[in-house]
């Protein structure tokens, strides 16, 4: 990214920061359709090291969830992958990983954090909430169940917060659904990418038994 930028060919990032456990179609189909509604030049999937918000669960290994991202964004020459997270020690902020991006990039390269409409709502409780603000802008994607209303933009952006909502084809699947499919024996088949669901497989993941009664929440 940082040669890109440098070449003169990147002035619009967007970050896709997620758990990704697993990256599912609701993820790539939010990332490019931000990149055309935004006009993002690039979208780099950040998977999460230690989530700030999911601390109540045992998520999946940090390499295997990268691995399954880079699985699924391969042959979309638009989107890479950024191991930046799952090889910070700790728990994961966003404020922290939009900070190196900005330190690696050039001043001239723009960076919008992509979220759902739900999670951008929380942004001013988010932590360094006033670093985030300066450090990026915000595409909040809306989609059926998640919009995000006129009052709630306009108080966004009195806390600072450069939000762009942007409206993305409803797919109505989560990380959570997908785990509970499997651990239920069900099918997850087109829900993920093919090369997604053979790692799911080779690692057998998501299954109650094989994975040390973790919860499939
Ligand atoms: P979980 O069910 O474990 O919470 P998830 O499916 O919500 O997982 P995350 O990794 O938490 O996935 O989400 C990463 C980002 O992708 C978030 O900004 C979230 O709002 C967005 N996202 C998740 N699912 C969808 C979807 N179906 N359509 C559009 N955006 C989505
Ligand atoms: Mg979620």
């Amino acid at each position: 990214l940082a040669a890109r930028a440098a070449a003169g060919g990147l002035t619009r990032l967007g970050v896709m920061g997620g758990t990704f456990d697993p990256v599912h179609l609701g993820h790539l189909v939010c990332a490019e359709q931000a990149r055309e509604a935004l006009g993002l030049d690039a979208v780099v999937f950040v998977p999460t090291g230690r989530p700030a918000f999911k601390q109540d669960r045992s998520v999946t290994d940090g390499a295997v969830r990268l691995a399954m991202v880079r699985a699924a964004v391969a042959g979309n020459d638009a989107f890479c992958t950024s191991a930046l997270e799952v090889e910070r020690a700790g728990i994961t902020y966003a404020a922290d990983t939009l900070e190196e991006l900005r330190e690696a990039l050039p001043a001239t390269v723009e960076i919008v954090f992509i979220t759902g409409a739900d999670a951008a709502l929380s942004l001013p409780r988010w932590r360094r909430s006033d670093d985030l603000s300066r450090l990026a802008a915000f595409g909040a994607a809306t989609r059926p169940g998640f919009a995000l209303g006129a009052e709630a933009v306009e108080n966004l952006r009195r806390c600072g917060f450069d939000v762009r909502p942007f409206a993305v084809t409803g797919i109505d699947v989560s990380s959570s659904d997908i785990r509970r499919r499997i651990a239920a024996g069900r099918t997850v088949r087109y829900l993920v990418p093919e090369a997604v669901r053979a790692i799911i497989e080779e690692h057998q993941l998501y299954r109650k038994e094989a994975d040390g009664g973790r919860l499939a929440q």
